[in-house]
């Protein structure tokens, strides 16, 4: 049997099993041994059924002890069997199979896995998976970790299993390597037939994920390569700025905490841009709460420093006084000048900031997208912020860089998106991560409550609040109409004025002007508000340490990252946080989001989950990008695989851009098969 044999020629495949596999992409032999499993379930461990214990799911291996019993209870048939391996003895029952009665033989011995419960004193397990158990052979089912593949009606993991199984083992031509050796040898892949073996059948965790890298990584690789085909290199320009002084400890010594060991990395990265003599491009991308500011901020000394300007862009008008509050804070220590734009000024302060901007006596400009109007003229521009990326279009940061003569640029992000997903793969962004919060941190208890809970809500956020701690209360998005939302956002307001009738209770909506705004976020920020009820325009950023309590409304109407985001305003001193899901949503999705919220922390798991409720089209929007979907990459969690490609790709490319040579030859055929398949989702 050949790769590209169809896959009628496996045993056991007749015409519907084609059919249904034809429906998953599945036609040849390749494409079969390429289908790759979703997830895999650990079932190395047997356990001697004398250590089951209930309500969990376990393997086991045991011998029939009596023929089984079929009674009927109702419409319900049940078969139950006795089962025992010298340590115990354990019931198994199946629901309306019957004919399990006569399928099961005293005194063989089988595999079993399912799930533990306790009846009648008794422990049992309940429609287990069963096989025959053979000493002599591996099951491949049981006793190993085991594949979970994506199925189409009519198909089952068991049947699936066993046809990639004999698919692996009839194959007579090699899997062989398309990847050029020198690149398999410095990333210290395993070989292709190894990866394919494992990835579906892993012998243990470590050879799994060997082949998972092996996989993802030649994903990418050929992704990348043809793209690089498709775009060319993007040159980096060259930087018209000497910055000879790349010493931030002057601006590291007034922040008041010493830097992560991931913030220092981070700035090293950048460092190295400053003085490689290129124009830098760098997406810093890091968790909510994991320090992106000082990295920041760092940044823009070390270029103020050498005489030049910096501009920090925040995409709301909150973010940006923040930002300028603490900025300005740190940096008039070290007499350095910071302006304030944003939208709303007065046109006098407008015109004096612009002054001090193009005269150069302000160094530090931080803003909204008011950085980039026509009227603002820069001195000496020559690096260039943005925050919190995803609020802004590609075309906006591009105005931003016009500003200077190619000024470096920094974006910073929690949650990378579409758009930077599509600059990493066009190759045009170096990629940092800040992969570790600040020292000192607590998990932000997070629940998911109905509005029968506002009452011991209310009460338990007074008591916080009495204790000096603040609160946040985001309203809901009622109605698509933006009337009808202010309205109940308003009146929410009105509510909890008088719930909490002695404290301080301020609303914060988008339809407020800039002073208002600013001026209820720094009686908040200073601690004379005590509840901030407030739309998301506080999403991205806001940085009150002193605020305990962020309660969501509606929870269900905001996507998983959102909530996220605005889980990470709180938990940002040392007092312990909460997060209050407040929802009456029956809907199953619903429901999956926010247990996924009071499960996981991690920005990085969320945004996984997220795409997987979401999927990947809505997500990336990678139509949009033309991208095609990732068999086995995960475009998120493999970001340091896809550095290593790049680096690969990109040298691979200057060598052998066409890949014309020898060794070169089956990357190219493999690239070939694949995009021409793909060809239509590839419109770059
Ligand atoms: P984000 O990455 O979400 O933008 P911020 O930059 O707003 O995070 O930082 C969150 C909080 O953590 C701020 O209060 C900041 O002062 C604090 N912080 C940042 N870095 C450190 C550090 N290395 N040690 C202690 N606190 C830090
Ligand atoms: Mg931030």
């Amino acid at each position: 049997m050949f790769l590209n044999d169809d896959i009628d020629k496996i045993k056991n495949i007749g015409e519907q099993r084609q059919k249904k596999l034809n429906a998953l992409g599945v036609y040849t032999v390749k494409d079969m041994i390429e289908y790759f499993p979703r997830d895999h379930e650990d079932r190395s461990v047997i356990t001697p059924i004398a250590e089951i214990t209930p309500d969990a799911s376990f393997g086991f291996i045991a011998r029939l002890a009596d023929k089984p019993s079929l009674t009927i209870k109702g419409k319900i048939q049940i078969v139950k069997a006795r089962v025992g391996d010298g340590t115990g003895q354990i019931d198994v029952v199946w629901f309306n199979q019957p004919y399990l009665k006569n399928s099961l033989i005293v005194g063989r011995t089988y595999w079993f896995f399912g799930k533990a419960t306790e009846k009648y004193g008794m422990l049992q397990v309940a429609s287990p998976e069963w096989e025959i158990y053979d000493k002599n052979k591996k099951s491949l089912s049981n006793g190993r970790i085991i594949p979970v593949y994506p199925l189409t009606k009519g198909l089952t993991q068991k049947v699936l299993r066993g046809i990639i199984r004999q698919t692996l083992d009839e194959t007579t031509e090699e899997i062989n390597e398309f990847l050029p050796d020198n690149i398999i040898e410095e990333y210290a892949l395993c070989p292709r037939r190894f990866a394919i073996e494992n990835i579906h059948f892993p012998e243990s965790d470590e050879s799994f994920f060997r082949a998972r890298t092996r996989l993802v990584f030649e994903e990418l690789f050929l992704l990348q390569m043809k793209l690089l085909q498709l775009k060319g290199i993007i040159k980096r320009k060259k930087c018209p700025f000497v910055l000879e002084k790349l010493d931030p400890s002057p601006v590291l010594a007034e922040l008041g905490f010493s830097l992560t060991k991931a913030q220092a990395s981070v700035l090293e990265d950048i460092k190295k841009d400053f003085s490689s003599g290129t124009v830098m491009n760098r997406l810093v991308q890091g968790d909510v709460g994991s320090g992106k500011t000082a990295v920041a901020v760092a940044a823009a000394y070390m270029v103020i420093s050498n005489g030049c300007q910096a501009a920090l862009m925040a995409p709301t008008d909150v973010l940006a006084t923040q930002h300028y509050n603490s900025i300005s804070k740190v940096f008039g220590r070290l007499g350095i000048k910071c302006t304030l734009l944003k939208s709303g000024m007065k046109k006098r302060e407008k015109a004096s900031a612009y002054e001090d901007i193009r005269l150069g006596l302000s160094q530090m400009v931080i803003g909204t997208h008011a950085l980039i109007q026509e009227a603002v003229e820069y001195n000496e521009l020559a690096l260039v912020i943005t925050d919190e990326q995803h609020r802004f279009g590609v075309e906006q940061r591009r105005q931003l860089e016009q500003k200077g003569k190619t000024p470096h640029v920094l974006v910073m992000t929690a949650t990378p998106i579409p758009r930077t997903l599509g600059l990493i793969l066009y190759g045009d962004l170096d990629i940092s991560t800040i992969d570790t919060l600040p020292p000192g941190r607590q998990k932000i208890d997070t629940f998911a409550v109905d509005t029968g809970y506002h009452k011991r809500l209310y009460a338990f956020m007074e008591k916080l609040i009495a204790t000096g701690q603040q609160c946040y209360v985001i309203c809901p998005m009622i109605e698509e109409n933006e009337k009808n939302d202010l309205k109940a956002t308003l009146e929410y307001t009105e509510t909890l004025k008088k719930v909490f009738s002695g404290r301080n209770v301020a609303c914060l909506h988008g339809k407020m002007k800039s002073e208002e705004k600013q001026d209820i976020m720094e009686r908040f920020a200073c601690g004379e508000v005590d509840v901030l009820v407030s739309t998301t325009v506080i999403e991205v950023g806001v940085n009150v340490p002193n605020a305990t309590v962020m309660v969501i409304e509606n929870a269900e109407r905001f996507g998983l990252s959102a909530l996220h985001q605005l889980r990470g305003r709180v938990g940002r001193g040392s007092e312990k946080s909460y997060c209050i899901l407040v929802s009456d949503s029956k809907n199953k999705l619903s429901k999956e989001r926010l247990s996924t919220m009071c499960k996981t922390d991690s920005g990085f798991e969320i945004s996984e989950k997220d795409l997987r409720l979401r999927g990947p089209g809505d997500f990336f929007g990678t139509r949009q990008h033309g991208l095609p979907e990732m068999k086995i990459a995960n475009l998120y969690k493999d970001i340091p695989i896809l550095k290593q490609v790049q680096q690969a790709a990109v040298r691979l490319y200057r060598e052998d851009s066409l890949l014309n040579l020898p060794e070169n030859k089956s990357l190219n055929s493999e690239l070939l098969g694949i995009f021409d398949k793909n060809k239509k989702n590839l419109a770059l």
